[in-house]
């Protein structure tokens, strides 16, 4: 099983953001903590052992230290975690200290994902951001000196006023940081964000389709030339470092996840498929609900097991080893090929997959129009 802890808090909101994120909350912090703890205890029978934990925010790091201990150490205490565990913490640049990274390290945080963004300040302004290029380089070099080597950095493209050049410096001076993990993320425009409005208002405008498609392939190109194996459609790790915790969403790794609009998925007791819930992504209700009767999930929704094969060529089709045929059998007790068989060498026949040692997986083609391949194979499902 792997575990997702949610912390809501961030200094300020980014134009952008349209996750469960609170900026002037602080005040709440100590009872949010509290109330994760009382969740985990209540949901968590004890019956699997944790293989990947991921600390998700906002911003982990702003909590003070006194509460990131309270966090992790409560949560070592509930959770029977295995031995070489990834545990990984998000932190944004201009929040850590060397308290916090120490008392992570201590904790057994092996692995930091970093929010950069760009490296040009213009760009990081109108983002929202609240650091600078600098704040990432020396949280870079602060981590370090703080034991941690397991380094991740998010990256995004397809900006407002953003030029393939601007995007190519970003990729260079990412890593000139010598990262492990690189995650390089397409902007989608969120509906309710400033980002949006300012985009609806044509204050803002986006790169050329083009543009934007000729950032993601120097993504692609430069890091490839740089040593990172491309895993998934946005992420890219040096051999040995892809991010355990995301192998296991695309595998369909059972997960629980705590706290503010946290999602879990988790096998149904006596019944084939999944149960997929989601809490509240109010805080207040969320802290609320937990201390009365100590669950906040407001969402439930049963995964046939239909569904639940769907969703394994679906997943499995992000990730650049593909749909494993083996693992496919395992899972739902029947043969790929007899589940989607004519449709999967019709989109081979197109160019779209490819099919390589029991694995289907989408050709560079196919991964430039994979949503319009995952439609057609989900329109033979009906
Ligand atoms: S730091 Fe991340 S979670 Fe917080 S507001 Fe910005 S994008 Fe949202």
């Amino acid at each position: 099983m792997e575990l997702y802890v949610h912390i809501p808090f961030c200094r300020k909101k980014c134009a952008y953001c349209d996750f469960a994120s609170f900026a002037g909350r602080e005040d709440d912090m100590e009872a949010y903590i509290q109330a994760l703890l009382t969740e985990a205890r209540m949901r968590y029978d004890g019956q699997c052992s944790v293989e990947t934990v991921f600390i998700g925010g906002g911003t982990p790091s702003v909590l003070p230290p006194p509460l990131l201990e309270k966090l992790l150490s409560g949560l070592r205490e509930i959770f029977s975690l295995q031995p070489g565990i990834e545990f990984t913490s998000e932190a944004n640049p201009g929040t850590l200290t060397r308290t916090w990274l120490a008392t992570a390290r201590s904790f057994g945080v092996n692995r930091l994902s970093m929010g950069a963004q760009a490296a040009q300040e213009s760009l990081l302004r109108m983002l929202g951001r609240i650091h600078t290029w600098k704040d990432v380089v020396s949280s870079f070099e602060l981590a370090r000196d703080c034991g941690f080597s397991n380094l991740s950095l998010d990256l995004m493209f397809g900006l407002p006023g953003q030029s393939v050049d601007m995007w190519e410096e970003t990729l260079d001076k990412a890593l000139e940081l010598k990262p492990y993990h690189l995650s390089c993320y397409g902007l989608i425009p969120e509906e309710g964000t400033v980002l949006y409005r300012k985009l609806e208002t044509a204050e803002l405008s986006l790169p050329e389709e083009e543009e934007e498609r000729e950032m993601y392939d120097k993504a692609v190109r430069t890091l490839s030339e740089n040593g990172f194996e491309q895993y998934e459609i946005s992420n890219f790790a040096k051999p040995g470092y892809a991010c355990r915790h995301n192998l296991g969403y695309w595998r369909q790794v059972p997960y629980l996840g705590l706290g503010v609009s946290a999602a879990s998925m988790l096998m149904e007791k006596n019944r084939d498929g999944y149960e997929r819930t989601a809490n509240t992504p109010d805080l207040t209700e969320y802290m609320h609900s937990i201390r009365e009767t100590g669950s906040a999930v407001t969402e439930r929704t049963y995964i046939s097991p239909e569904e639940a094969r769907f969703e394994t060529l679906m997943l499995g089709l992000r990730t650049t080893q593909g749909v494993s045929e083996e693992a496919f059998r395992k899972m739902h007790g029947v043969e790929l090929e007899s589940y989607r068989g004519p449709e999967l060498k019709r989109q081979e026949k197109l160019g779209n997959l490819m099919h390589v040692q029991g694995f289907w997986r989408l050709t560079r083609r196919g991964m430039d129009i994979q949503n319009s391949v995952l439609v057609d194979l989900m329109d033979q499902t009906d």
